[in-house]
């Protein structure tokens, strides 16, 4: 590589180092969601993320000087309970592409943070934990511990339907510039799964949202917004909604509510025992 413009070949390999999988040490932990009991043990579902300066050190050491992000803040939102949800726009311009997107928190800096680290997902970068295989952690155990042993046990039972990329997500070390190790391909494609879509819109980018009413975790909203990975959208149904919607006779259901009937009568998939 000699410098700018890059011929496509240069360009393509600087994607793919943006794109590398991320390094374990550099994968943080948090508990999602409630627990569960399973084989005599307390389980708690671990998800993995990453610190948003992974996004700009990624890019420092990829493409240094040749890259610029933009924060800006947009107006407030407020979720289902009223607490106000700040709002930050990203825009990441690499390799003459910019790369945006909208990340939701409760506060200024949970907000900008999550908006960068998902427009460094649209430019691949950690995009490789969102094909992470679930991780349930034993009480007292370490998540990533526990994780190594998940990949350990699907290598060794499995091997061959480990899906591509997840073997890659180990031990990779970060590309530096100049490196002549191969370049990893980019584990940037979402998972495939199968799922009904929401009778709404996303609230923030008006795409479809998928309907996890059926399978969600308790303390999961019921739509979360297709384009996930870039977009924060979600929507919580209030009582009187979800008892409509899983109400045999959805009609009926509006009518007795309308007439005062209370919603709560109707299950609820968030009291999961336990
Ligand atoms: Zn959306």
């Amino acid at each position: 590589m000699t410098g700018f413009p890059l011929d496509p070949a240069d360009l393509e390999l600087l994607r793919k180092r943006l794109a590398a999988p991320t390094p374990p040490e550099l994968v943080q932990w948090r508990k999602s969601g409630e627990g569960r009991y399973k084989n005599g043990q307390s389980q708690s579902r671990y998800l993995a993320y990453i610190d948003s300066r992974f996004v700009t050190e990624r890019l420092h050491a990829v493409v240094p000087l040749h890259w610029s992000l933009r924060l800006e803040k947009l107006p407030d939102g407020a979720d289902r309970d009223g607490v106000v949800e700040k709002n930050y726009l990203a825009r990441i311009t690499v390799l003459g592409q910019t790369y945006e997107s909208v990340g939701s928190d409760a506060t200024d800096k949970g907000a900008d943070s999550d908006a960068v680290k998902r427009a460094g997902v649209r430019i691949g970068i950690a995009a490789d934990l969102y094909e992470y295989e679930e991780n349930w952690v034993p009480l007292g155990v370490d998540p990533a511990e526990n994780y190594q042993r998940i990949l350990a046990e699907k290598e060794s039972g499995r091997s061959g339907e480990t899906a591509p990329g997840l073997r890659a997500a180990v031990g990779e070390p970060l590309p530096s510039p100049g490196s002549s190790a191969p370049a990893t391909p980019a584990a940037a494609a979402p998972a495939k799964r199968k799922g009904k879509f929401a009778p709404m819109p996303c609230p923030i980018c008006k795409g479809p949202m998928w309907d996890n009413t059926e399978n969600k975790y308790p303390g999961q909203p019921d739509y979360v917004c297709k384009n996930r990975v870039v977009c924060p959208g979600k929507y919580n149904l209030t009582d009187e909604e979800r008892a409509i919607s899983k109400a045999e006779d959805p009609e009926k259901a509006r009518a007795e509510i309308a007439a005062g009937k209370p919603a709560q009568l109707v299950d609820q998939q968030d009291d999961l025992p336990f």
